[in-house]
């Protein structure tokens, strides 16, 4: 099904532009003016913004945690997360010790293959290193195409690495073309804080804020950039929360290692006092790093605007406060840690970000898209405007206002982190590889129809055969 845009305005991480696009076998084909082809459908963009679908890097969907399971799955999850103009999710595949990584990444895939809706890939958690591990890393790259690993610094006892297993993540990435993230918080230190606190009967959500304060953030990213400088392998730092994990970025950057740093909406928008709420509400507000003091949001606009941070993730990750964040009454430890941020991603980077002034729309295409498929191996198949791309596109009025609510959105959790809050600018349709998923506001697609994306090497040209979808 061929496919023409009219009358939009064109825009990527470079240029804004107007032009119009031809759409055939899901890939952009030409990009010019009066374009027309036989029985191509002709789709109007009047008034709108034409921008590559986001990329989400970072969501954890039907992911277990502290005894129960996420709220929104591979179907809620992708779904949601097109109405918001995303296309690409990458996942956190989670593997346990002693488990060969392939029965994880095949749990993964069972998870996603008949439930999402959009493309979808996955990172690989590493939680240990081994010759077992090692003699099957080779393969998860080369044959699964998962090309990035995620360590976690943090939650001891659970998924927390040592040093000497980040330290050889970083060494054995660099041989093997991978992307090493990592979560970034002291969990020794919190692990004491936090016992001390329960033990003070100190129980109240406020209390997960406390006991992880950004010093631990700060030291944790410096930490793993050091590692990362000292074994000149690559490092990207998930959800940068405060001004001292993103300062030690910037430092890390300016001695020339490869440090890379993502942050989230609702580290932008929301902070500390959230946790405060009434009636056990700051519940909804716990996650890791937690919601930090009002003056670290500056300071993470202007690293976003001078580029310290390149990406924005959503670090989707829901609970209901029914049932779920209320498994942590009386005892912030048992809280579940995240919150439902895929599906106003976008909107929230655009409405406080473009329309405020403090980030150009071309840097707003990178930060949702465009960088991410670059250091995740997907560019130029994903995350641009050009031809031989997918046409993985959003139609975005620019003007559009709303307020964003439980009562709209489209994820299965029973709230939403930014209730009430205005907001400019809203996708109007959506597809992926040349099909719609969301029409004028409405879902068109189907769960199922999302495609597994093998990915490049870090920081390799791809190439077609790289990224055959199974
Ligand atoms: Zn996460």
């Amino acid at each position: 099904m061929k496919k023409i845009i009219k009358n939009g305005t064109i825009v990527t991480a470079a240029d804004t532009y107007q032009a119009e696009l031809l759409i055939e076998d899901g890939k952009i084909t030409q990009i010019g003016s009066n374009l027309s082809a036989a029985g191509a459908e002709i789709v109007d963009a009047k008034g709108c913004l034409v921008f590559p679908g986001g990329i989400d890097p970072h969501t954890h969907l039907d992911m277990p945690f502290g005894g129960t399971v996420t709220k929104d799955d591979f179907e809620t999850g992708t779904i949601a997360a097109a109405f918001g103009g995303t296309t690409t999710v990458i996942d956190f595949c989670l593997t346990n010790k002693g488990e060969p990584l392939k029965n994880a990444i095949q749990t993964w895939h069972e998870k996603a293959n008949r439930k999402a809706a959009i493309d979808y890939s996955f990172h690989l958690m590493i939680s240990e290193i081994n010759d077992d591990v090692l003699n099957e890393l080779p393969q998860v790259i080369n044959e699964e195409g998962i090309t990035s690993f995620k360590v976690f610094m943090a939650y001891k006892n659970v998924f927390q690495a040592d040093d000497e297993t980040l330290f050889r993540t970083f060494v054995t990435a660099k041989e093997l073309g991978a992307l090493v993230m990592v979560h970034a918080e002291n969990g020794d230190v919190i692990d004491y804080l936090t016992k001390k606190a329960l033990e003070e009967g100190n129980t109240d959500p406020i209390y997960h804020a406390l006991t992880r304060p950004p010093e631990l953030e700060g030291e944790a990213t410096g930490r793993a950039a050091r590692f990362a400088g000292l074994a000149g392998s690559q490092l990207y730092v998930v959800h940068v929360s405060c001004a001292d994990a993103a300062n030690r970025i910037a430092e890390a950057r300016s001695k020339g290692y490869e440090v890379w740093g993502e942050t989230c909406p609702q580290y932008l928008v929301l902070d500390q006092s959230y946790l405060e709420k009434p009636n056990f509400e700051g519940a909804k507000y716990v996650w890791s790093p937690p919601l930090r003091e009002k003056w670290n949001q500056e300071a993470l606009w202007h690293a976003l605007r001078s580029g310290t941070l390149q990406t924005f993730g959503s670090d989707q990750c829901s609970f209901d406060f029914k049932g779920q964040k209320e498994l942590g009454f009386g005892d912030f430890t048992k809280i579940p840690n995240g919150g439902p941020m895929i599906e106003d991603r976008l909107t929230i980077l655009f409405s406080e970000g473009v329309k405020k002034g403090r980030i150009s729309l071309n840097q707003f295409v990178d930060l949702t898209s465009t960088r991410a498929a670059k250091l995740f191996g997907l560019f130029p198949k994903k995350g641009t405007v050009a031809i031989g791309a997918d046409a993985d596109l959003v139609i975005f009025d620019p003007n559009a206002e709303r307020v964003i609510s439980a009562e709209t959105h489209h994820m299965a959790v029973d709230y939403n982190a930014f209730e009430g809050m205005k907001v400019t600018g809203e996708p109007i349709s959506v597809m992926v590889r040349g099909e719609f998923v969301v029409r004028d506001k409405q879902f068109v697609g189907k769960p199922g129809s999302g495609q597994y994306l093998k990915r490049a090497k870090y920081n390799t040209p791809i190439t077609e055969n790289e990224t055959m979808s199974i």
